[in-house]
């Protein structure tokens, strides 16, 4: 069923055959690709918001341009052969979707996580599209990474995989091709050793091939931060429209990765309190505020588990298995900021947080919120932002990167802050205005769908088809 955003029943009538064609397109994508529900489900996404948009723009529909969409331009699936400490030889799966160039070269992380499937890569290729339009900087869309298990893997196998993975996938990328980054389990370690062998095979110093580089090397000052950082500027707006801010607000953050650290970190700045994080193995609920150098030694020196934190914290609580939306069947929140990973915040929890006052709900993962929670948050009238607009800081700050590497220039963290800080609140304004020129005010979800989707659909049928 898809949702027709508060029109009327005269409108509804005109809107049908483009809801027909949105139904038909959708099957297609179900059959064409099949088993992989999470693909499924960022698809579903985009075209519930868009009904009235292909009634109002017939020339999307002529232009084939949902097809187009549902269809990356290229996939590459790649062996990634790699030899472990003890000898032993090992096989995994590499993947690269170049999703959609109609704005700019594919731009997009690398996720290194032992779910990763082609159609893990697919869904997060197909968010990235919107996103990085969204951020109003010329970046297409792309996402990669493998199904290989980083976890308990020493620092040169971790290298010798990097460079087993880039041996590949060189050929693919470029500074005006494509430009990966991190995601889970690729960080600024990842990124160098990923770097150094496509320099080497390349025989070029090519700066902007990638980014979330060292800050000596070629990266950007800001760029560690920006996703977490982006997330909690996108909140701050989304409280606003309400008269509310962070300052004394009680927070949960699922995560405790990259992300994670930076949410807090701003959350904190801002005047909030988080009482929550978490990882695989369960959560934290520490009732004082989480603290956050411990967290970042826990986590990022010693690699450790939340539970390692929350051994160090007498007063802290370790929640073995849950999740830290648990924290709120005992404590008042204010803001929840899932930023672990996809549908990790489902129906149950989303009641949860509603009857533990919860006003504003964003995404700083991709996907985090499964849609049967989007309509409990948005039904108890929570302001929701979804992660194409909220955690969209990240690839902005990259694109920021891509422009330094460009100018061979590098910026201060003030004025590289400072950019992102007006990304994101154009990026609130753009989708609260969208949202408002089609009658559903608030609507974020609806908002960064349909701003995202008319910008990349008017440069495709610009470019004609291709
Ligand atoms: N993986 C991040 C995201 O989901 C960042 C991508 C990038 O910087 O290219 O947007």
């Amino acid at each position: 069923m898809i949702p027709h955003h508060g029109i009327s029943t005269a409108e509804r009538i005109r809107v049908t055959p483009s809801a027909a064609r949105i139904e038909t397109v959708y099957e297609q994508v179900i059959s064409r690709n099949p088993g992989e529900h999470e693909f499924h489900q960022a698809v579903r996404e985009v075209f519930d918001s868009l009904p009235k948009v292909l009634s109002r723009h017939p020339e999307y529909v002529d232009a084939s341009i949902l097809e187009r969409l549902c269809e990356p331009e290229r996939q590459i699936i790649f062996r990634i052969p790699w030899t472990a400490d003890d000898g032993t030889v090992h096989i995994s799966r590499g993947f690269r979707v170049q999703y959609n160039s109609a704005l700019g070269p594919y731009k997009g992380g690398l996720r290194f996580h032992p779910d990763v499937l082609l159609g893990t890569v697919k869904f997060l290729g197909f968010e990235q599209v919107f996103k990085n339009a969204l951020t109003g900087l010329p970046i297409g869309g792309g996402k990669g990474g493998s199904d290989f298990d980083p976890k308990g893997r020493s620092d040169a196998e971790i290298m010798r995989f990097c460079q087993s993975f880039m041996t590949e996938a060189y050929r693919h990328l470029g500074d005006r091709v494509d430009v990966p980054a991190g995601d889970i389990g690729v960080g600024r370690r990842e990124i160098g050793y990923l770097f150094g062998q496509y320099k080497r095979i390349s025989n070029r110093y090519e700066s902007g091939v990638l980014t979330g580089k060292g800050i000596t090397w070629g990266g950007s000052l800001v760029r560690t931060e920006a996703t977490g950082y982006g997330t909690v500027y996108f909140t701050e707006h989304m409280l606003a429209t309400r008269g509310r801010s962070f300052d004394g607000a009680t927070v949960l953050v699922s995560g405790s990765g990259n992300v994670a650290i930076y949410a807090i970190e701003k959350v904190h700045e801002l005047g909030g309190v988080v009482v929550g994080a978490s990882d695989s193995s369960g959560s934290v609920y520490d009732p004082e505020g989480i603290d956050l150098a411990l967290l970042r030694e826990v986590k990022e020196i010693q690699r450790g588990r939340i539970a390692d934190y929350a051994q160090q914290r007498p007063r802290a609580e370790f929640l073995p298995e849950r999740r830290v939306w648990a924290v709120a069947e005992r404590h008042d929140i204010d803001v929840a900021l899932p930023c672990a990973t996809q549908n990790e915040l489902n129906d149950d929890d989303a009641a949860t947080l509603v009857r533990a006052g919860v006003a504003a709900v964003a995404e700083g993962a991709n996907m985090p919120t499964t849609p049967e929670a989007i309509r409990v948050l948005r039904q108890a009238g929570v302001l929701f932002g979804p992660g194409k607009a909220a955690n969209a800081g990240g690839v902005a700050t990259s694109a920021l990167e891509m422009q330094q590497n460009a100018t061979r220039d590098s910026w201060s963290f003030e004025y590289t802050e400072q950019r992102l800080a007006e990304i994101m609140e154009n990026i609130h304004a753009r989708c609260a205005a969208t949202a408002e020129e089609y009658g559903i005010d608030g609507d974020y979800v609806a908002g960064a769908n349909i701003a995202g989707f008319t910008q990349v659909a008017d440069a495709m049928i610009a470019q004609g088809v291709i």
